[in-house]
């Protein structure tokens, strides 16, 4: 089905066969006189509107098409390559204090970007490129009745899920210790909002799941949990703290949910052969063994995290009562592994998150009035280049899905043996469901802040 356009009404019970007359209406140039008598999304007896933003973390078309070809051969598909509307957006950030082009964002930067709609500075977290703070999608969405959630393989104070929930000028500014040291005017004492863990408990979405529990075990400096630590901070906020996968799946219903499963990112799904400046021999990548088991993987939490936003959506009394909810989904480590010049840590990640875009487009299958995004934040590093060469940098190759060598390139590093870069391309953006044709084309990264917005049919006001 291609995307309908209309703007009508954004509520699909109907499924294929509404999109598309939704589609013939915009054509016959009535789309005007149709949206009048339209009721919101969200409205009673309508159902309701949901937004599921997955992002990979780092995953430009280079890391795509390696996961690809690894993982089902070179004319397969994956899940994220079977969305509806397909487009490209720029990434770039700005330099701090003026709107000059930064061409090569970080998350901090470019997860700004959508979750607020406003380009900043390399390392801001939902602060514009003066350091003023700037309301989160996730933040508008809740003041608005939806349910909402936050989920990642990294650390959740980590710069993609923090843009979220969080305002901190440097996005190393994760628990109070950080925040007293390097984002002093943030700092709890000094009568700021606090570090970003404080601050995602202070936002409280209804599911806040990865890593990052060194942070949360943290003493709160000032205030009225002064001398307590973050968590329990966290549990007179509400929350049910789960530390493993099966509290995870037994946590109570009718509670908003901490998962925090490893004391800083998630461990690796997939390892293999470290690329080396000769090359490597073609082998393939094999399931990391020393992962701990109590952890659950990204398909798991998005599995859990859907369920129980639509459950809450439906339960919630007064304003919440059938809004629905918006969800953010990270693979984090797509980037980290891509930084550590490791081909199989990456495309393992890659693929589990793949997964969860599975789980995503199971639950629209079912719930028309959902928009699911799949994008990155920003393009990396790894290549892939003729079979078996070699290059300035280091290489591995690995047998495909093909039965066929793929060697990949890692090469920008600034110093041998250093962390790898990220790079400065436009990436890939697709969506199905509302509003979805709004990414098609080129377009810029804080455009994606809009087509939620108008999926959720909620402004910045
Ligand atoms: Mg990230
Ligand atoms: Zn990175």
């Amino acid at each position: 089905m291609t995307s309908f356009r209309s703007t009508a009404c954004r509520i699909s019970h109907r499924g294929k066969a509404f999109g598309a007359l939704a589609a013939v209406v915009a054509l016959t140039g009535t789309a005007t006189a149709a949206a009048a008598p339209a009721a919101h999304p969200g409205h009673r007896g309508h159902q309701p509107a949901n937004v599921i933003l997955l992002i990979g973390d780092g995953m430009g078309d280079s890391e795509i098409t390696a996961a690809r070809n690894y993982q089902v051969g070179a004319d397969g598909r994956l899940n994220l390559d079977r969305l509806d509307s397909t487009g490209a957006y720029t990434t770039y950030s700005v330099r701090k204090g003026t709107n000059t082009p930064d061409y090569v964002t970080d998350s901090a930067a470019s997860g700004t970007g959508w979750a607020t709609g406003t380009k900043t500075y390399n390392g801001a977290i939902s602060v514009d490129t003066h350091g003023r703070r700037k309301a989160t999608v996730l933040e508008l969405a809740q003041r608005a009745g939806y349910r909402t959630g936050d989920v990642t393989t990294a650390e959740v104070q980590d710069a993609t899920p923090a843009v979220l929930g969080a305002h901190v000028s440097d996005r190393d500014c994760k628990g109070p210790q950080e925040t007293s040291r390097l984002c002093p005017s943030d700092a709890r004492e000094n009568g700021g909002a606090g570090s970003i863990a404080e601050q995602l408990v202070q936002t409280r979405p209804d599911v806040l799941l990865g890593g990052g529990r060194k942070y949360f075990e943290q003493q709160v400096t000032a205030g009225r949990y002064a001398g307590q630590t973050v968590l329990d901070q966290a549990r007179s906020r509400g929350y049910f703290v789960a530390t493993t996968a099966a509290q995870l799946r037994t946590a109570p219903r009718d509670k908003p949910v901490l998962g925090s499963f490893a004391p800083g990112n998630l461990d690796l799904e997939w390892v293999g052969p470290a690329p080396t400046h000769q090359n490597t021999p073609a082998a393939r990548c094999s399931v990391n063994t020393h992962r701990d088991a109590s952890q659950p993987h990204l398909s798991t939490m998005a599995d859990v995290a859907i369920d129980r936003l639509d459950r809450l959506s439906r339960s919630g009394k007064g304003a919440k009562h059938g809004k629905g909810f918006f969800l953010q989904i990270e693979g984090a480590s797509i980037d980290k592994q891509d930084h550590a010049a490791n081909p199989c840590g990456q495309i393992g990640e890659n693929v589990e998150f793949d997964r969860a875009v599975g789980v995503a487009l199971a639950y629209q299958e079912k719930h028309r009035n959902t928009l699911v995004i799949v994008t990155g934040d920003h393009g990396h590093t790894s290549q892939i280049v003729p079979a078996g060469s070699t290059t300035a940098g280091v290489t591995a190759t690995l047998t495909t899905a093909d039965n066929a060598p793929m060697t990949i390139s890692y090469a920008t590093a600034s110093e041998p043996g250093g962390s790898q870069e990220h790079t400065g391309t436009q990436i890939r953006v697709a969506a199905s469901g509302p509003e979805s044709y709004r990414v098609e084309g080129v377009t810029n990264q804080t455009d994606l802040f809009t087509t939620m917005t108008k999926a959720l049919s909620i402004s910045r006001d």
